[in-house]
């Protein structure tokens, strides 16, 4: 992929994006790889989510049109289309979280967790460029669900 770098505009990049207690502060650099990170991501989760819905559609479709199947026919469609369901749940899940993190990210208001308001962490974020919440937080709401 090419690196844009030759010319342009210097983008504004937050600067005051938080980082855990032992952290190095991020550079440009690191900031410009989250944020490359993130727009990937919405990009190809929106792509996966539009696909998925798509499908699903498709199988609601067809599942409309099958009186007189044989009920086990039916049984494994609807099996397919819980599954179809599921990913593009999931995958919208993905997509709405990334975009999230992305907004925050140019308002500058990232790194900072939507919960306890500490730290998320550089390294956490450079892992996970998505994540809105620090791990404990994230943790506690795991084990609550
Ligand atoms: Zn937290």
């Amino acid at each position: 992929m090419a690196a844009g770098s030759t010319g342009d505009k210097q983008r504004h990049m937050p600067s005051n994006i938080p980082v855990g207690p032992s952290e190095d502060p991020w550079t440009a650099e690191e900031l410009a790889e989250v944020r490359q990170q993130l727009s990937d991501d919405v990009a190809s989760f929106q792509r996966k989510y539009q696909q998925a819905q798509q499908e699903l559609n498709e199988l609601l479709t067809e599942g409309s049109e099958v009186t007189g199947r044989d009920p086990a026919d039916v049984g494994s469609s609807n099996f397919e289309r819980d599954q179809e369901m599921s990913l593009a749940a999931n995958a919208r899940q993905l997509f709405e979280q990334s975009e999230l993190a992305l907004k925050l990210f140019d308002q500058g208001d990232y790194g900072t967790c939507e919960v306890c308001g500490q730290p998320i962490g550089k390294a956490r974020l450079q892992a996970f460029p998505r994540a809105t919440m620090c791990v404990s937080c994230k943790q506690r709401r795991e084990r609550r669900s």
